[in-house]
């Protein structure tokens, strides 16, 4: 399939304020020179603790937040260069899924008027016609015609899933950003919504940037995987070979940590000492080498380059160099 997201060398840095004259004095590095490409009805899931820029990269991609540098190429078309108008066409074609459903749903409008809102932002329909991209989406997504004229509350957590990801695939997008969706609904929940997730994905030929800090979710759904950590990849491939084979010594620290569904994958538990590094303030060379069980002279003073050591299978770590 075709490349219809290329991120390259993405940077966004917010700054923080300091002072009686609240001049700038210094800058969160909350996304630091991050690259990867997404397919045509591919899911790419981005993993990694909180804070680790997961979601700055899904909202700087949709320029919901303004990039530092760096390129962003949707189709071709570099979405850095489009003016907010442009932008805001283009968001019809790349939505986003938040976590918590009923933070983002107006408790005080009914599924109907919460589907119709998006239709009206982007096109210009009759009733009847959004009438009937109303019922199609609220089909695709399991809600049924009753349910349209009820509120947000009077809903579980999974159905407000569902409302908000009809409300996200009501104008056809081709795109979506799904930040963490399924991390605030029970485990029960949680299958059937990235069940739900994944055959959208097939009928309506979507791509996904999946972002989760749950490793077994992720490993479900996606594709392919980056691993993050302090802003940026550490490591980058095919879902398989980074859970069956990680390289990075964080992603071997993580995966590590969770139960294996395949014992031959059964591995002694690497414990990581020391904290993350503020962002605000990253270490030199290496991001993660005051926590490294590998740690070299090189690591605290160069930025290990990321490397393809199989195919499609990089890696940012000295080790391999
Ligand atoms: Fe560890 Fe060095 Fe590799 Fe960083 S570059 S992960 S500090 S071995
Ligand atoms: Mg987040």
């Amino acid at each position: 399939h075709n490349v219809i997201l290329d991120v390259q060398n993405l940077q966004t840095y917010f700054p923080i304020q300091g002072g009686v004259v609240r001049k700038t004095v210094g800058y969160v590095h909350a996304v630091e020179d991050v690259s990867f490409q997404i397919r045509e009805q591919e899911t790419f899931g981005l993993v990694g603790e909180s804070g680790c820029g997961k979601s700055t990269t899904g909202r700087t991609i949709l320029r919901l937040i303004e990039p530092t540098s760096g390129h962003i190429y949707f189709d071709g078309q570099d979405l850095c260069a489009l003016d907010k108008e442009s932008m805001r066409q283009k968001r019809r074609d790349m939505q986003l899924v938040f976590q918590d459903p009923y933070a983002s749903l107006n408790p005080r409008m009914t599924v109907r008027k919460l589907l119709e809102e998006p239709l009206k932002t982007h096109f210009s329909l009759s009733q009847a016609g959004m009438d009937e991209q109303v019922l199609w989406i609220s089909q695709a997504v399991g809600l049924s015609p009753e349910q349209l004229e009820r509120y947000p509350h009077q809903f579980s957590g999974g159905q407000r899933q569902r409302i908000s990801i009809a409300r996200a695939l009501i104008t056809k997008p081709r795109f979506v950003v799904a930040d963490e969706p399924v991390s605030a609904l029970d485990v029960s929940i949680q299958a059937q919504i990235l069940n739900l997730l994944m055959g959208l994905q097939k009928d309506l030929k979507l791509s996904y940037l999946f972002i989760s800090h749950d490793l077994n979710v992720v490993r479900h759904i996606s594709n392919r995987v980056g691993v993050m950590y302090l802003g940026r990849i550490m490591e980058l491939g095919d879902t398989e070979d980074v859970y069956h084979t990680p390289m990075h010594p964080y992603t071997q620290a993580l995966l590590s940590a969770i139960p294996k569904r395949d014992p031959s994958e059964e591995k002694a538990r690497i414990r990581l000492e020391g904290d993350v590094p503020s962002p605000a303030s990253p270490p030199p060379g290496c991001a993660f080498h005051n926590r490294c069980p590998h740690c070299t002279a090189a690591c605290k003073e160069q930025v290990p380059e990321s490397r393809e050591l199989s195919p499609g299978h990089w890696v940012a770590c000295h080790l391999y160099d």
